[in-house]
């Protein structure tokens, strides 16, 4: 069977630029309007106006099966959760997810938030302090990417890198969780392509890391085990003990001159500079 080369042509990374932007601003935009009291529906019209406001479609559309723009998963879902008429309440921990077709191209990204909430303070901090370790595990991840030879030392890193964090703030005997049943993938014209991308070690190398190699990691982490189900709606991914769960995800293209994170709006620059790491833009 043929398959098409995983690694994308200069004018190629240069086109999937536009998806890139169209993911990061539909995300922005639900970052801003979410609140207690607001629905994921209401998030998921906003994200799909921004989207198509920028000449792209929402490509979780396109996905066989699924209607919406956006994956908002709450509290101990981890992924993939259908927004609906449900409000977030305060002290809420957010993933939301969300990609963008432009010209045939694809970007997907996701980020975690916790909705502020004063009468819960331990709580809170605990949420907070599982989506930094998420976020900065993704960027360690990214980092990694800029010197890697082989793909899967990405996953290495990350794994070394949420295992340095410790254990979550109210249970410091437990570990966090980093999920096995779903990874990172490769991107271009669909959204999911080769190869994966996993987030821990494994035992193959995976493909060289060189020139044209597009990919969104996504570490995916949870305060507890990592045992999930998929809810009856068929689609919202659970953790089985009930732990509440993470989620950061980027696009992130190598090219000649280094690497470009195509869904951050400064290409990566400030989550990359803990690591030393300059983003470079794609000439
Ligand atoms: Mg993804």
């Amino acid at each position: 069977m043929f398959r098409r080369s995983i690694y994308k042509s200069p004018a190629e990374l240069r086109a999937m630029q536009a998806a890139g932007a169209a993911t990061a601003a539909a995300l922005a935009e639900a970052r801003r309007l979410i609140a207690p009291g607001v629905t994921p529906l209401e998030l998921d019209a906003a994200a799909e106006r921004v989207i198509r406001g920028l000449g792209g479609r929402p490509n979780f559309q396109l996905v066989p099966g699924y209607r919406h723009t956006l994956c908002v998963s709450v509290d101990d879902d981890v992924v993939h959760g259908i927004p609906g008429e449900r409000a977030f309440r305060a002290g809420d921990i957010v993933s939301i997810d969300g990609g963008a077709e432009v010209d045939g191209w694809n970007g997907d990204a996701a980020f975690t938030l916790v909705l502020p909430d004063p009468s819960r303070p331990d709580v809170v901090a605990a949420r907070e302090a599982l989506s930094s370790v998420t976020e900065r595990a993704l960027w360690r991840g990214i980092a990694e990417l800029a010197s890697a030879r082989h793909l899967n030392e990405v996953g290495a890193a990350i794994e070394d890198f949420v295992r340095e964090q410790g254990g979550p703030a109210d249970d410091p005997a437990r570990r966090y969780g980093i999920l096995t049943d779903y990874v990172g993938h490769g991107i271009g014209r669909t959204m999911h392509e080769e190869p994966p991308v996993f987030n821990y070690r494994v035992d193959r190398r995976g493909p060289a890391v060189k020139p044209g190699l597009v990919v969104a990691i996504e570490p995916m982490i949870v305060a507890g085990a990592i045992e999930t189900f998929v809810r009856d709606d068929e689609w919202t991914v659970t953790t089985a003990d009930g732990a509440d769960a993470a989620h950061w995800e980027h696009s992130v293209a190598v090219h000649e001159h280094g690497i470009w994170v195509l869904t951050a709006e400064d290409g990566g620059a400030a989550g990359l500079r803990p690591f030393g790491v300059e983003p470079v833009p794609i000439a």
